[in-house]
This record gives C-alpha cells, structure tokens and sequence, in this order.
C-alpha cells in the first residue's frame, strides 16, 4: 500500500526556476500547495508558489525549517550538493530519491550504471590526470569529448578533440576537475523519453521527441520522433528498465542518440525536462502533473499523445517574437516571467500544435 498525499498538502522544491514554477502550477490545478527553496533571490517560480524561502544550499536552519513545514520533497535540478540532501532527507522524503541524484551527478557514474544495465553508452574512460587523458586516448581514440564529471550541463564543460594534439588544451578547459572521455557517436539525431514511474511502481511514458540542439542548448523537440516502431518501443522499453532499477519515483528524461547500431544512451535527468514540455499541449496529463501525481502517491494519467507538436524554445532575442506568436493560430505560449533577457537565457517556449488535416 503507499500513502497519498490529500489536496492541501504541500509539497517542497528544490529549485525555483521556470521547472519549479510549471511544476507550482501543476500542482495548484491538483490542489496542493508548493514552497519553493532557492539561494536566488524572486525566482520564477516564486511568482505562482504559495511560499519561497530564499536560502544557501548549505544553511541548516533554513533547510530544516523548510524540510519540516513540507509533506515531500522534490527537485527541479539535479545538482543538490548531498550534504543539503544529508539534512533534509531524515525530515522528509526526497522524491526521487537519492540514488536518482548520485547517479546522474556524475557522468562517470551514470555511465557505469547504464552500461550495468546492459544499455548502450559511448565508450569512456575515466581521466583524472593528463596521463590519464593520454592512456584513455589510446583507448577511444578521437573524435573524442572530454566532459568534467560534475556540474556539466547544456554543453558546458566539455571540450573536443579532433586528435592527440587537442588534447593539453582540453585538459585545461578542464581546470583539474575529474573528467570523463567519451567516443564520439555518430548518429542521425537525437531523441529524448519522458517517463515516469509512481509510487507504487507503474511506469508509463510518452511518446519520444525528437530534439535539435544549437550551440549545446535545445532548441526545439518534436513529436513524432524520427523512429521506427521497434526503435520507438525500445526506447520507452530503456527508460522503464532505469527507471526499476533505479526505484524511481517521478518523471525522468533519457536522452538517447540514434545511430545505426541502434539507441545508445547519452545521459538521464532526473526531473522533469525541457524537452517534455510539448506534453503540455500534446497530452491530457502533462510531465508536470504527472510528476506531482508521481510524488503525492497519485495513480499515474494519462500521457497519449492527441495531436503532433513543435516545441521551441525563446531563447533571448526569441522574445522579439511574442508578439507575432500570440496572434498566430494553434501556438501555445508559456513565458517565465524573468525580468531580464539574456543571450542565452530560456526565457519562455511555444507549443506549435499540428493539426491534422481534415
Ligand atoms: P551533454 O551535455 O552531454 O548532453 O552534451 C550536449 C550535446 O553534445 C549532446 O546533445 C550531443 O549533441 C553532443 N554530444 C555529447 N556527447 C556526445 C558524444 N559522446 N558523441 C556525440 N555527440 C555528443
């Protein structure tokens, strides 16, 4: 038997970004309430939370206080240091839970736990030293990416090799932090599962995206993905196996690569993610609810798919556009309120919704 959270309970997160506020939002349609922790301060999702607590990720009494006026924990990213884990987790429950984080925190450590799993990785080596980053070029040879195992996220902290001579200059983009070698993996593109798995262990996940990346930030998922029908069952077959083992509760992005030699799986985050956010006007139960249904011990909804979507992101001078978007037909806007607009910054998304033809 597992234990519902009843409407009017409150559920805390870690992170208060535009993950955290649609997951605020999410929650409020449900009934429940959301506090959000975050060391910044009026973040996003403070704008549609009933509290947020503005804190460092190391201030005990803040995180105690915050542990003990929620009913579950959960996380809009995933590099919590584990010593505020340390803290809140005799408190509260965590959902996901620890193995979840420790695992996708550290690139190395994931690809151990994939390749356990019997799942396909880019090969890779472990590089602490220079002469580590030697020996595993011998091993993997180039095209390689140098990747730093912690902290790395949106292509940051990568460096590539087209041969042994790049290799100091990658080093040092490193800055002596552990790294990771990978093989490069020549695919055909990129694809991404949402999936989730409930309290008392069901799984279900949505239909594949396919994902375009422009300097190392996504920029638009699509449904339907590229994939043939085995390939397409394959790759929900993949996210169900991490998400058993890893006895997982909430929603969960996989991204894989398409190659010839099949899907090979290039990383997991244990959140929600932006490439899911088509769902949310592809889906009647979007990635955001089912993660809160996922951690309040609801019974997992209903993610079919009902209509083909283009889900791009407005990235910076993206925002130009909004007002030509809001007058367009079957375009979904959702802004996240940040204050100020940066090259870079995900500022807000759009569902374009394909309807079919009649
Ligand atoms: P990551 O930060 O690991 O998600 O990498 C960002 C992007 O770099 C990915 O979406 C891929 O487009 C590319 N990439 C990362 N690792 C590899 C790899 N081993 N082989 C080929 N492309 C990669």
């Amino acid at each position: 038997m597992t234990e519902t959270l009843g409407a009017g309970s409150t559920i805390g997160i870690l992170g208060g970004g535009q993950l955290g506020r649609m997951l605020s939002v999410a929650a409020a349609r449900l009934g429940y309430r959301c506090h959000i922790y975050d060391p910044a301060p009026l973040p996003p999702a403070g704008h549609v939370a009933e509290k947020v607590v503005t804190a460092a990720w190391d201030d005990l009494r803040a995180l105690q206080q915050f542990a003990a006026s929620v009913d579950v924990i959960t996380f809009e990213f995933e590099n919590i240091p584990a010593a505020t884990l340390d803290l809140l987790e005799p408190v509260c429950p965590i959902r996901p839970g620890r193995q979840a984080l420790a695992v996708s925190q550290d690139r190395l450590t994931e690809k151990d736990f994939l390749r356990d799993l019997g799942l396909q990785t880019a090969p890779y080596a472990a590089v602490d030293t220079a002469d580590e980053l030697d020996a595993a070029l011998l091993d993997i040879g180039t095209p390689s990416i140098l990747k730093t195992r912690r902290l790395g996220y949106d292509g940051k902290g990568q460096a590539r090799l087209q041969g042994a001579q790049d290799a100091a200059a990658a080093w040092d983009a490193m800055q002596g932090a552990p790294a990771i070698l990978e093989g490069f993996v020549t695919f055909s593109h990129e694809v991404s599962v949402i999936a989730a798995r409930g309290l008392s262990g069901e799984v279900a996940a949505y239909d594949p995206g396919e994902n375009l990346h422009r300097d190392g930030i996504l920029r638009e998922t699509r449904v339907p993905a590229r994939l043939t029908a085995a390939q397409r069952s394959d790759a929900v077959l993949m996210a169900a196996r991490i998400l058993n083992a890893l006895d997982y509760v909430g929603v969960l992005g996989v991204e894989l690569f398409v190659t010839a030699q099949g899907l090979v799986v290039n990383e997991i985050a244990p959140r929600v993610h932006n490439s899911g956010h088509w769902t949310q006007n592809g889906c009647a139960v979007d990635q955001f609810e089912q993660h809160i249904r996922a951690v309040v011990g609801l019974p997992l909804g209903d993610g079919g798919r009902y209509a083909d979507v283009v889900m791009e992101n407005l990235i910076g001078d993206d925002m130009d556009r909004v007002p030509d978007l809001m007058k367009a037909r079957d375009v979904a806007l959702h802004l996240y309120g940040k204050p100020e607009r940066r090259a870079g910054r995900k500022m807000g998304h759009v569902n374009h919704i394909q309807r079919p033809k009649s």
